[in-house]
């Protein structure tokens, strides 16, 4: 079962549709049931002659933990993938429990009223899925997901101990519009406009807000500059790889986005907290009422929608892990990286990019799972299960990687 019909779940969808061998009945249940029945009607049109899943659709409020029961117990699924948004996750991770089913998501568990991400949350089920005999996979599309996979094949193939790892994403795309963001907008600003962190020596050091950023080359692209910000996958990195001894994770941002970005928090618009507003009553008698809007999801109402960015969207993303340490007692440096085409991951699914390296590992996370290749009961993240099946479906299932060893790592 697919949860969500947004712009990863879209792109996981025809992923799915496409390995019908793996995957034979497929239900997506998300808030807007018509979403679902038009990705079904998208994904029968787009196969149609060929072999897929039979699917079939739902309306779901995923915050709602006994709906959800009832209908996992109704359909019956192996696994849920988990594609709503970070705030669903521990409902999901509940009614999996409860209804005896594996899960898997992309982003991890964010209470709605604080911009703050960590493990803790999901962690804490560790006992209940090991004792139920359920498989939790944490943080399964690029960055968390790809990024942990490469550094745990780094640390099977070329290293016997990881001393620095920079995760570096980079979207040298170009969408054609003033502003808007590649994912959900409210999750989006939340993760840029919350302090930077990063790990060295043991410790976890804090930065404000976008403040150190350097000048980092990217395949195919060239010079972009990149902003420290903090990101997930470090903190259940450093935990597995202890020899880590400094972590980062860098991201580009346009000048313009970041002018824009600045604009939207200078006029209260990136607030999360609820503000009463006076609003006029819809049955045009000139009354008010007082409503309460949250300003972030008020702001996501008008911004374009992530998933209608396909379409003029050219250029590419270059996503990858810069990792330095030690081989038989000598110094080596290593980078694994992507790069997606917008307008190829648009042509093949309807939807651009950063949907696109989001939803196929999300896609080959749910194979390995069904093919009881990564299944050991518990709460895990990817590094913690074998990183080479998944890197070979990466090259199949339309995420090449590349290799260069010994090279200039800049960071
Ligand atoms: P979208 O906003 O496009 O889609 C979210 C979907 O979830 C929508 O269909 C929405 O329904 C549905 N939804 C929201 N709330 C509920 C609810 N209570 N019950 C049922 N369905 C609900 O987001 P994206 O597709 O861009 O992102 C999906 C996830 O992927 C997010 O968690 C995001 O953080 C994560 N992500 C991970 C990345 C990675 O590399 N690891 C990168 C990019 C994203 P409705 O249509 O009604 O709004």
């Amino acid at each position: 079962m697919i949860i969500g019909a947004g712009g990863v779940a879209t792109v996981a969808a025809h992923k799915v549709a496409q390995n019908p061998e793996v995957f034979s009945e497929v239900m997506i249940a998300s808030r807007t049931r018509e979403k679902c029945v038009r990705l079904v009607e998208a994904l029968q049109r787009k196969y149609a002659g060929k072999a897929m899943p039979t699917f079939s659709t739902a309306k779901v409020d995923a915050d709602n933990v006994d709906e959800l029961v009832a209908l996992l117990q109704d359909f019956k699924p192996e696994l849920v993938m988990n594609l709503a948004l970070p705030y669903q996750d521990l409902t999901i991770m509940e009614a999996c429990l409860r209804a005896g089913v594996h899960y898997l998501d992309t982003a991890n568990y964010e209470p709605r009223d604080e911009a703050h991400f960590e493990y803790s949350w999901q962690w804490a089920y560790m006992d209940r899925f090991r004792e139920a005999g359920l498989t939790a996979i944490l943080g399964c599309g690029f960055d968390p997901g790809v990024s942990g996979i490469y550094t745990a094949y780094a640390a099977k193939h070329h290293f016997d101990e990881i001393q620095y790892l920079d995760i570096v994403d980079c979207n040298a795309g170009n969408h054609h519009k003033a502003f808007a963001t590649n994912f959900n907008p409210e999750i989006n600003i939340r993760e840029i406009t919350q302090k930077g962190l990063y790990y060295e020596d043991g410790k976890w050091i804090e930065t404000e807000p976008l403040e150190i950023h350097q000048p980092i080359t990217y395949p195919n692209i060239g010079p972009r500059e990149s902003y420290l910000l903090h990101h997930e996958e470090l903190e259940s990195l450093v935990k597995n790889y202890p020899s880590i001894r400094r972590a980062r994770f860098w991201m580009t941002f346009g000048q313009q986005y970041l002018t824009y970005l600045d604009c939207i928090q200078n006029l209260g618009m990136s607030r999360i907290d609820e503000l009463e507003y006076e609003a006029p009553l819809a049955d045009d008698s000139g009354k008010t009422v007082k409503v309460k809007i949250v300003p972030l999801q008020f702001l996501k109402a008008v911004l374009p929608n992530p998933q209608d960015l396909g379409e003029n969207y050219d250029g590419e993303t270059s996503i990858g892990c810069r990792i330095r340490g030690l081989k038989d007692g000598k110094e080596r440096s290593y980078y694994v990286y992507n790069n997606c085409s917008h307008e190829a991951a648009y042509r093949e699914t309807g939807m651009q990019g950063v949907s696109y390296t989001t939803g196929v590992p999300a896609m080959i996370g749910a194979m390995m799972l069904l093919k009881g290749i990564w299944k050991k009961p518990g709460v895990w993240n990817v590094e913690d299960f074998d990183p080479d099946p998944f890197m070979e479906q990466l090259n199949v299932q339309g995420l090449p990687w590349h290799e260069v060893f010994d090279g200039d790592l800049e960071v």
